[in-house]
């Protein structure tokens, strides 16, 4: 996941190859609390994990559930006649609408004494309408807040289920999900009759009632439906764990890779982009996107498990849809807009603004900054695509949405790239959603490359590692590289001598290195602290004084150049490595301040250090790295000169950071 303040896409020009999509939201936390309400023992696979399951998990454990997670594999023992269960608990809910309305009904129907909050935002979503159905049929359910709106809190039921339930079904289909998932553990008492649900209103968003309807089924509750307005739970009907069941991916998380798909330039007759999990045949109603990618054009074949997508009509063809069938995957309708051939409208969507954001607000404001024109209602957007692209930074609202969503504006046909600020919010539903893009997409041009060079002991290597962190960059640490070259050298009995140059140049064309996360690896031994050694680094010094090694090396270094960009330290990277890099920097500090900075980093070891041979040391290291045959210490002629001695590692990485800002677009 990024961490980052923002992310920067490069234009993106293609999608190619295989993503695996992680777990749906909706249904991993759907039978996480099924699984709690069922006696014994349920083991979940392909779970989510995300922001909102680990809500709910977490809820989970404080009401008495046995919960043992293990990747996305949860085994849940149920609460269902535990008679001991903790009567008294504060759940704290986060943000996450799908524990927050089941929970509220599951526990207003079993009774105790519960506490529910969220975030300031959950705060201001509605659910007066669940509320007012509880109290309805008899539960203690109380405002701690604002009237209308979560915080709540919870006592003992006096349940009186003989007459029909009133619900209200236009604001969110989560108050009825959240009733027919509460409403059974009510249907097997003594002298219980059926229990029947009334929906008030136009229902919207029925396809999640429907994955409501089969996972109960799953756990043995059949409900009777009648047409969309009357559910019926039949007496005696009691949850029973179907022992393992198995999350399908997330069809919302599906559509921007079909999206992608269908925006991406692939030449005729490639295969396009192959999304496994999710297929035609999915319980999950947004997977009813595909038929209205295909109206805009995208060409889609699908199976029992996959679906497989590319470009078909170019531009797109403009759609007027009512979206109410797909409230969630429609938000990425409104980015494909942008690349139709006229004025699109997306109609029915008024859900959209009482999610994790008024979303209807937010893609208004954000498609506006990409060069749109937008004309937005309290239950519509019609989206005009830009006549010329502006380079944006899209605004999330700690929607998840909102920032898979941007990331597919860096399709643009002007080649502009996209700044995704706060990317992490796509932890809700999709922690790995950038690096799962960025796995398959191809860059429209060439990728963003900082080069930091300089000096022994002038701290290029912090620098660099620490600008690479920021921006959520890949980090090439090329010294390393020559370290592992001399290890595999000494290894193969080769001394790092020009007797041996051919042969060690032969090693390092096939040299089986692998990096990442500060971890080197020769094969399948991590070799990180050996290559840290005095003597590797004397080797490592050796070996890239040999002209065919370093020739033999240029293929692995450039490699490294992966979306959504890099960081690369070390001495010819702006030079010969990348030579056309965005940005170089040379690194220096005096002779003085250089030697005491490795003073004081050999001390804080224990080993002993003199400053004054120290300073010769790097004085005559400057001088032969300066006027060396291969590759000498120089700054690239472009590189703009960084003095650091009198500034923090912090204060460089800001100067870094400012001069690269200054170079985007946005
Ligand atoms: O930066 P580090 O100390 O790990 O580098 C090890 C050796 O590799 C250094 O002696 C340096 O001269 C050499 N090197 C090089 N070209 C690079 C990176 C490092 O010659 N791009």
């Amino acid at each position: 996941m990024f961490e980052t303040a923002f992310l920067d896409v490069p234009a993106l020009r293609a999608v190619h190859g295989t993503v695996r999509l992680p777990g749906s939201k909706s249904i991993s936390n759907r039978v996480l609390l099924l699984a709690a309400l069922c006696q014994g023992r349920t083991v979940v696979h392909d779970l989510l994990d995300s922001d909102d399951t680990q809500v709910m998990l977490q809820a989970l454990r404080q009401l008495g559930c046995g919960v043992a997670v293990e990747g996305t594999r949860a085994v849940i023992d149920g609460l269902g006649g535990r008679a001991n269960r903790p009567r008294q608990a504060a759940l704290f809910l986060g943000n996450a609408g799908t524990a927050m309305r089941p929970l509220t009904a599951a526990l207003a129907v079993l009774g105790g004494d519960y506490a529910l909050s969220g975030i300031p935002r959950m705060h201001e979503r509605p659910i007066g309408d669940l509320v007012d159905a509880l109290r309805a049929l008899g539960c203690d359910v109380r405002y701690t807040g604002q009237d209308g709106y979560p915080p709540l809190a919870i006592g003992e039921p006096r349940l009186q289920l003989g007459q029909p339930i009133p619900v209200r079904g236009d604001v969110s289909s989560q108050f009825l999900t959240a009733l027919l998932m509460a409403l059974p553990l009510a249907a097997g008492r003594p002298g219980a009759q059926d229990i029947v649900i009334e929906v008030v209103g136009e229902l919207t968003s029925k396809p999640y009632i429907e994955i409501t309807l089969q996972l109960l089924a799953r756990f043995g509750v059949q409900v009777r439906r009648e047409g969309w307005q009357r559910f019926v739970i039949p007496q005696g009907a009691a949850y029973r764990s179907p022992g393992n069941i198995h999350v399908e991916a997330d069809a919302s998380s599906a559509s921007y890779f079909i999206a992608s798909g269908a925006l991406s330039a692939g030449a005729e007759g490639q295969n396009g982009l192959k999304i496994e999990g999710v297929g035609a045949d999915s319980i999950q109603g947004d997977i009813r996107f595909v038929e209205a990618a295909r109206l805009m054009g995208a060409r889609i074949d699908s199976g029992p498990n996959w679906l497989r997508v590319q470009r078909g009509r170019w531009p797109l063809a403009a759609i007027d849809l009512d979206c109410n069938h797909i409230p969630d995957a429609a938000m990425t309708l409104a980015m494909m807009a942008l690349y139709a051939d006229g004025p699109s409208t997306l109609r029915n969507i008024a859900s959209w603004r009482v999610k994790e954001t008024d979303r209807i607000a937010a893609m208004a404001a954000e498609l506006r900054k990409l060069g749109a024109q937008v004309d937005e209602g309290a239950d519509f957007i019609r989206i005009t695509p830009p006549a010329a692209w502006e380079a944006a930074r899209i605004h999330t609202y700690d929607d998840h949405r909102m920032a898979m969503c941007g990331s597919l504006a860096a399709f643009n046909p002007a080649g502009l790239p996209v700044r995704i600020e706060d990317p992490r919010c796509v932890g809700k539903t999709f922690p790995d959603y950038f690096e799962t893009l960025f796995a398959v997409a191809e860059p429209a041009g060439p990728l963003p490359v900082i080069c930091i060079d300089g000096p022994t002991a002038s701290g290029k290597g912090t620098v660099a590692a620490e600008v690479a962190r920021r921006l959520g960059y890949h980090f090439l640490d090329s010294g390393a590289i020559y370290r592992m070259t001399g290890l595999a050298a000494r290894r193969q009995g080769l001394a790092p001598e020009p007797p041996h140059e051919a042969a060690i140049a032969a090693l390092a064309r096939a040299l089986p290195a692998r990096f990442g996360a500060g971890r080197f690896w020769l094969g399948e031994q991590d070799v990180s602290d050996a290559i840290r050694t005095e003597a590797a680094g004397m080797d490592a010094s050796r070996v890239s004084a040999l002209p065919a090694v370093r020739q033999a090396l240029v293929e692995l270094q450039r490699a490294s150049a992966r979306l959504p960009g890099l960081v690369a330290d070390g001495r010819d990277m702006g030079t010969v490595i990348f030579p056309q890099a965005s940005l170089k920097v040379y690194l220096t500090a005096s002779a003085a301040e250089r030697a005491d900075r490795r003073h004081k980093q050999l001390i804080s070891k224990g080993i002993p250090a003199n400053i004054d041979s120290l300073r010769a040391d790097l004085e005559a290291r400057d001088a032969r790295d300066k006027n060396r045959a291969s590759a000498p210490l120089k700054p690239a002629q472009d590189a703009l000169l960084l003095d650091n001695s009198h500034l923090s590692i912090d204060q460089s990485v800001d100067q870094v950071l400012s001069w690269w800002q200054a170079r985007q677009p946005f």
